[in-house]
């Protein structure tokens, strides 16, 4: 349980293309606004030449700096290199994945600062987190440890430990890792006591996001939630509606433009489809919608509209998609639609209004859960969540308990060739199983444990999750010594893998963390001091930048000042001259000295003051009419590196 000077426990929706970060205050769920205004923040790190840049900031620039923007971490995180995702994912990146040797971890290289780095998964996921967590920050007024992270229904140990690893590198305590749709299942208190009292629950949470589509079946008792089946395409969302419009458009570019064919030039391609995106937005309310981009493609303008009826005429195979594996998940449950008590509807992309419809009348009419906004429903309902575990729920949220389920068979390698499972698929957690097995051979002296998960026979068919051995076996004649295999799953879903000697009476244990591909704890250690000093020359790049702006603001201010009827009238013209020549030397030397420190700029800054301020003092000596007033403080443009005046607003847009 969390501290109570920790600050509130936050809740965080780790999204594959947009995250969302909410608190539970003053006795209801509140969705947090980045320093855009945007409640929720594109899951995207960029690296540049001088900065790094987290969220809208990094996702604005990719078209300049595709190479260098990393996004998709969450397809990446708790993964090898050699899984069969990773290799077909990674041809659409535009940023490369090497593998770390031996480990066989996908790493991401980017050149930052000039220089090529390294990052895992978990340290771009980290990053995602620490946005979210000063986002949080920044709204509350005071620190933020404590959080609760999403990950979906189908993640892995290895992708749940993975995504708690990033919670710690982000300097966050991480209270619980719950199963997305659990989460959209509180945000709607679908919980409630009062309806649920002695009765079971059937709820089908139906979440189209940006990049994928995941249907979960969830049985709710007595406050205790259990998935019990799900489906999904791992590559069906919002992306892919819009690449359909982007490939209308590019057509239609051709046809109206002598076959000249965009879809070459990824600026252009990254520019049409931002406009795709807003216009895909803009159907939710609107029949009709139109595209403009100035200059698209050797300099000519494009213009064009689409229509409700055409955007859900290209996309209708992929939301017929979403309504098969609908029905293959009831079918999994084995479950007749008819006996679903609620339909909730998470991910942006269920805002489009012919999925709604389609879904609707799968169920024969039945009002769907639509009423928080199907991106932040995950949010709300992790910062419900945190609120318990942080003890600062209110008495209605108090009694909720969580079962997850394992999403895969577990189990070990056998003789044979075969996975014997120790915990079937879809076991409520925290759960703990345990088998005897014995030796194979005379005088076997060590005992290979192979951990494996997945719903094929043949173990390697499956995925091995992590290695352990079993030594010092006293000789015997085989399958003599027996050995206690014990799989102890916890709350969070992490899985313990022990084994015990007990035919001789003597005991032996060993007990691992099914953590192969994980980072290690000096890994951790490492990353989380890299983290610190990411943000450290983060701080120090925008401070950099403000004191630049506030040299140029002063230089532009003075200028300006220095066409003042009154200031001209009283300048002697040798001063004037001298100001002129300082002010001019100031900006030309701003203009070769883009790079340099803050404290440069500083200097600058005071030389320029030194020269100025004795000029205007003359000019404005108290007790003479009116003058200070039109000054912006006290002492006439002493303008401090934190001037907010002129181009002093665009200091928001660094980060
Ligand atoms: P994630 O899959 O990362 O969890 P979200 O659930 O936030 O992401 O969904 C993001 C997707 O939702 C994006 O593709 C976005 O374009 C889409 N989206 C957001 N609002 C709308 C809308 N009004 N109509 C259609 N799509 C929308
Ligand atoms: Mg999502």
């Amino acid at each position: 349980m969390a501290g109570e000077d920790e600050g509130p426990a936050i809740g965080i929706d780790l999204g594959t293309t947009y995250s969302c970060v909410a608190v539970w205050q003053h006795d209801r769920v509140e969705i947090i606004p980045n320093d855009q205004g945007n409640r929720t923040t594109p899951s995207y790190v960029a690296f540049t030449d001088t900065e790094r840049l987290v969220g809208d900031a990094a996702k604005n620039q990719v078209a300049m700096n595709p190479v260098n923007t990393v996004f998709d971490a969450k397809r990446l995180i708790g993964r090898k290199f050699s899984d069969p995702c990773v290799e077909s994912d990674m041809k659409f990146w535009p940023f490369k994945i090497i593998p770390d040797y031996p480990t066989d971890k996908p790493m991401i290289l980017v050149s930052y600062k000039g220089k090529e780095k390294k990052f895992a998964a978990e340290e771009i996921s980290s990053m995602v987190l620490t946005k979210m967590k000063e986002i949080a920050e920044a709204y509350l007024g005071s620190t933020v440890k404590n959080a609760v992270i999403t990950v979906p229904a189908y993640f892995n140990d290895s992708q749940r430990q993975a995504t708690r690893d990033a919670g710690l590198i982000a300097g966050l305590n991480v209270l619980r890792i719950i199963v997305e749709p659990t989460a959209a299942a509180i945000a709607y208190g679908l919980n409630k006591m009062s309806d649920i009292k002695g009765k079971k629950k059937n709820v089908l949470i139906f979440d189209l996001g940006g990049g994928t589509f995941d249907v979960s079946l969830l049985n709710i008792e007595e406050g205790i939630f259990e998935v019990k089946a799900i489906s999904g395409d791992t590559h069906l969302g919002g992306e892919d509606i819009d690449n359909r419009m982007v490939n209308h458009f590019v057509q239609e570019f051709k046809r109206k433009h002598n076959d000249k064919d965009i879809s070459g030039n990824l600026r252009a391609l990254r520019r049409l489809r931002t406009a795709c995106e807003r216009a895909k937005r803009a159907f939710s309310s609107a029949a009709q919608a139109s595209i403009e981009i100035d200059g698209l493609f050797e300099g000519i303008d494009f213009q064009s509209t689409i229509t409700r009826p055409k955007f859900e005429e290209m996309n209708m195979d992929l939301f017929r998609k979403c309504i098969e594996l609908v029905e293959d998940c009831l079918r999994d449950a084995k479950m007749d639609k008819s006996n679903v008590h609620d339909v909730v509807l998470v991910g942006g992309s269920t805002r489009i209004l012919k999925v709604q419809q389609l879904l609707q009348e799968f169920f024969n009419g039945k009002k769907l859960c639509k009423s928080i906004n199907q991106d932040e429903a995950i949010a709300h309902g992790a910062a419900v969540q945190a609120a318990i575990l942080g003890g600062k729920g209110s008495e209605k949220v108090q009694d909720i308990v969580l079962a997850d389920v394992t999403p895969l068979s577990l189990g070990v390698h056998t003789m044979g060739e075969v996975m014997t499972v120790l915990i079937p698929r879809n076991t409520p957690i925290p759960t703990k199983k345990e088998k005897v097995f014995n030796t194979t051979v005379d005088n076997q002296t060590v005992a290979g444990i192979q951990v494996f998960e997945g719903e094929r026979a043949r173990s390697k068919d499956n995925n091995l999750l992590g290695t352990f051995e079993l030594r010092d076996i006293p000789a015997a004649p085989k399958r003599v010594a027996r050995i206690n295999i014990c799989f102890d799953i916890d709350a969070n879903g992490i899985l313990n893998a022990s084994a015990e000697l007990i035919s001789t009476g003597q005991k032996n244990k060993i007990t691992i963390a099914c953590d192969k591909g994980r980072l290690s704890k000096e890994e951790i250690e490492r990353m989380i001091e890299e983290a610190k000093r990411y943000k450290f020359e983060d701080e120090q790049y925008r401070n950099k930048v403000k004191a630049k702006i506030a040299l140029e603001d002063y230089a532009y201010s003075v200028k300006n000042s220095l066409n003042d009827k009154k200031i001209n009238a009283g300048l002697p013209l040798a001063d004037k001259k001298k100001i002129e020549d300082a002010i001019e030397q100031s900006l030309q030397w701003l203009q070769m000295n883009q790079l340099a420190e803050a404290n440069e700029f500083e200097d600058k800054m005071k030389e320029l003051e030194s020269i100025w301020n004795p000029i205007i003092a003359d000019i404005y000596r108290p007790g003479a009419d009116g003058g200070w007033d039109r000054m912006r403080g006290d002492t006439p443009y002493t303008a401090s590196a934190s001037s907010s005046g002129g181009t002093g607003s665009k200091i928001d847009e660094v980060d």
